[in-house]
């Protein structure tokens, strides 16, 4: 498991920099402070006014003692590199798409390659679990990262319905992802690895069913020997921790099964998962100490799993907190663990992992 310690190991030595024409000092560092807030994590600022933030998978500093302030990237793989600078150029094409996409990459990749965390891979078979969802099992190379430095990867499938594209991202000249455009452009959301042998080469992922979803139309179309690809690993971690308390819906389940999965056997705590019925529900293995309960969607009782965690008295220091749900419920859970006492950066994990249109 990934973790803040072999963050800050010497192994590190994967590097690259990007300096940011066009931000002056404060904007960078204002950019870097939001990125750590919207991450969960926490900066430090050295005696020569660098700013440091130190990433389960890398560490990011902000050098503003030049004319131009630069973000520099250490990291343990090419891989690992290569998706702290996607994440990075991503959130500055949100300031501004023009200033993201005139920055360059300092980089050790070569241009016209397929970005080094990319991996084409292929059906190996496709089924439903249950109403709500379909479980895919690929087969691809080099998915030893997926299993150890991230559980969530980014589904690579064409945007326009085809079951399958030839043509992928590469790596363009200023070291930024070029993905293909009009009838070739690619769907990439991200999907959860629930189970995984990388020395078989094969990695397992469940597909929720919802209105207008274009990953599940795909999984419809696709059989054994269709070709797709997969971007990744990035963010979440399986947890090393003792007492939990988990909210999820049917989006979170696949990351709430392998966590607990995974869990000390002496963990103990509570989680919620949020689904519309019982034929929704599925297997759950986890410590003795974890109470599971299965919470059914009402339009009456909207954001049953913010009033779940809300409904919860006071938990103990050092009690990690997991939230993953649609966006707006995550932002209310947000709030509600910030005004709690035990609520810590280094001791949860909220993401959004859609968002209602
Ligand atoms: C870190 C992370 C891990 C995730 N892991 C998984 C996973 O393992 N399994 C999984 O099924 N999903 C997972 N998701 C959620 C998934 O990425 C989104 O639901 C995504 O939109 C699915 O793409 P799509 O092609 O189905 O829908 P799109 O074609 O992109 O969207 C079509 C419409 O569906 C709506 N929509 C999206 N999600 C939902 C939903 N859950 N309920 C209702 N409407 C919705 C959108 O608002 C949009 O209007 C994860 C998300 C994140 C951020």
């Amino acid at each position: 498991m990934a973790n803040a310690e072999t963050a800050q190991s010497p192994e590190f030595k994967f590097r690259s920099s990007l300096v940011l024409n066009g931000l002056d000092k404060e904007q960078a560092a204002g950019f870097l402070r939001h990125q750590a807030e919207h991450h969960n994590l926490s900066l430090t600022q050295s005696s020569d006014g660098q700013l440091e933030c130190v990433t389960p998978f890398g560490i990011v500093r902000l050098d503003t003692s030049g004319a131009s302030p630069s973000l520099s990237i250490e990291a343990p793989s090419a891989d690992i590199l290569y998706a702290i600078q996607e994440d990075i150029t991503s959130h500055l094409s949100e300031l501004s798409e023009t200033l993201a996409s005139a920055l360059t990459w300092s980089s050790i990749f070569s241009v016209g390659d397929y970005p080094p965390n990319f991996r084409l891979a292929e059906v190996v078979s496709v089924g439903r679990v249950n109403p709500i969802y379909t479980r895919v099992r690929i087969k691809a190379d080099k998915l030893g990262n997926f299993a150890n430095a991230g559980m969530h990867f980014r589904l690579i499938i064409p945007a326009s319905g085809a079951v399958e594209t030839d043509v992928y991202p590469v790596i363009g000249d200023n070291g930024q992802t070029v993905w293909p455009k009009g009838d070739k452009a690619l769907h990439r959301p991200v999907y959860t690895t629930r189970a995984i042998d990388p020395a078989k080469g094969w990695l397992e992922f469940d597909v929720f069913h919802h209105d207008g979803g274009r990953a599940n139309a795909w999984t419809k179309t696709a059989q054994p020997g269709t070709r797709l690809a997969l971007m990744g690993p990035g963010g979440g971690t399986l947890l090393d921790t003792d007492k939990i308390v988990m909210a999820g819906d049917e989006t979170a389940l696949p990351a709430i099964s392998r966590i607990l999965r995974h869990l000390p056997a002496t963990a103990t705590g509570k989680v919620f998962m949020l689904v519309s019925d019982e034929t929704e529900q599925v297997e759950i293995t986890a410590p003795e100490g974890i109470e599971l309960n299965w919470l059914h969607r009402s339009e009456a009782r909207p954001r049953q799993l913010l009033q779940a965690v809300t409904a919860l008295p006071d938990q103990a220091p050092g009690t990690y907190a997991w939230f993953a749900s649609e966006k707006s419920e995550v932002k209310a859970a947000r709030a509600h663990f910030t005004a709690q006492g035990w609520f810590d950066k280094e001791q949860s994990y909220l993401a959004a992992f859609w968002t209602a249109h």
